[in-house]
């Protein structure tokens, strides 16, 4: 796992724009459909357990877009290759259901009609489902089986919709403002992660525009053995490694080739370069690539290249 800054606002290529815009005028609509369909059952018999009909073309039309643009072919969370069709999109804050550990977390909210209080188990962040700051091009490692699934471990209490005067709202900053009810005045979804993540303390790290406390840059280590370990003691990087299964033993071999396949790639440019006028920007160039998560298992690569050759001096 390696984290990865990218910010759609910075997007200046005439197709990632139109792309990007289209993407996010389905992204709305679908978002107001799932509220309106929690609301709808809200306020109805809820004589069933609450479901979604979900739009699952949205999310997977993005999850290839990032795949081409943000994570080059591969898994956000362990980093081993995928293609744009078998790779599937994880939602960070889970969509349809919360497990904490074995636990459903339980939540309490005032009735929108008669203001009862109703304890209900945390439906998911269904809100969140088409939001692109919660959708990750991820391997069916990482979220099946023995993966992350529906877990979303926080120190916290998981945040779901709330009640909030003019006064409350005004003090949250502009940026981080929540989505208002689709039928209810002063009922809100908070969606902004750096709200979210304040709120609830959230035990396992993001590689997608990580704060820099929780970036996994600065919380993973890896060995030579292929081998993922917390840096710092952190509970943070224990958990991710443990619900995303990041010491699986083929993914330490893998990460363990890619370490080898760096140093004979980096090797190889050393010997092309001209003794005489050596190019440093090329080399520049490689090391940048792996540094921005260009490549599977960067994040494994870059650890082996700071452990052997931060002292190899570059061409002069
Ligand atoms: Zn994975």
């Amino acid at each position: 796992m390696i984290g990865v800054a990218f910010d759609p606002a910075k997007l200046v290529d005439p197709d990632q724009l139109k792309f990007w815009s289209a993407w996010q005028v389905k992204a709305r609509k679908a978002t107001v459909s799932a509220i309106t369909q929690f609301e709808d059952w809200l306020v109805g018999p809820r004589d069933k357990p609450f479901q979604l009909n979900f739009q699952s073309p949205i999310w997977k039309e993005l999850k290839d877009w990032l795949l081409e643009n943000v994570f080059p072919d591969k898994c956000a969370y362990c980093e081993r290759t995928i293609s744009g069709y078998y790779g599937d999109a994880e939602h960070f804050r889970p969509k349809g259901a919360v497990k904490n550990g074995q636990a459903i977390p339980e939540c309490q909210i005032d009735h929108p009609i008669d203001g009862h209080i109703l304890a209900m188990q945390h439906p998911g962040y269904f809100w969140l489902a088409y939001d692109w700051r919660n959708l990750l091009p991820s391997c069916v490692y990482c979220n099946s089986g023995n993966g992350k699934n529906e877990q979303f471990p926080t120190a916290n209490p998981h945040v779901f919709v709330e009640r909030l005067t003019p006064a409350q709202l005004q003090a949250i900053p502009q940026h981080c403002q929540p989505l208002a009810s689709i039928r209810w005045p002063g009922r809100f979804y908070y969606h902004a992660p750096e709200y979210l993540n304040e709120r609830e303390k959230p035990l396992i790290l993001c590689p997608l525009n990580p704060i820099p406390a929780y970036d996994p840059r600065k919380l993973l280590r890896f060995h030579l053995t292929g081998k993922v370990v917390p840096k710092e003691g952190s509970p943070e990087a224990e958990m991710t490694i443990k619900v995303f299964g990041l010491n699986d033993k083929k993914l330490c071999e893998l990460r363990q080739k890619a370490q080898e396949s760096f140093r004979l790639k980096y090797f190889d440019l050393l010997r092309e370069l001209d003794p005489d006028n050596p190019d440093q920007a090329k080399v520049q160039k490689f090391i940048d690539d792996y540094a921005a998560g260009k490549y599977p298992f960067s994040a494994a690569a870059l650890e082996y290249y700071r452990v052997f050759y931060r002292a190899v001096p570059k061409p002069a």
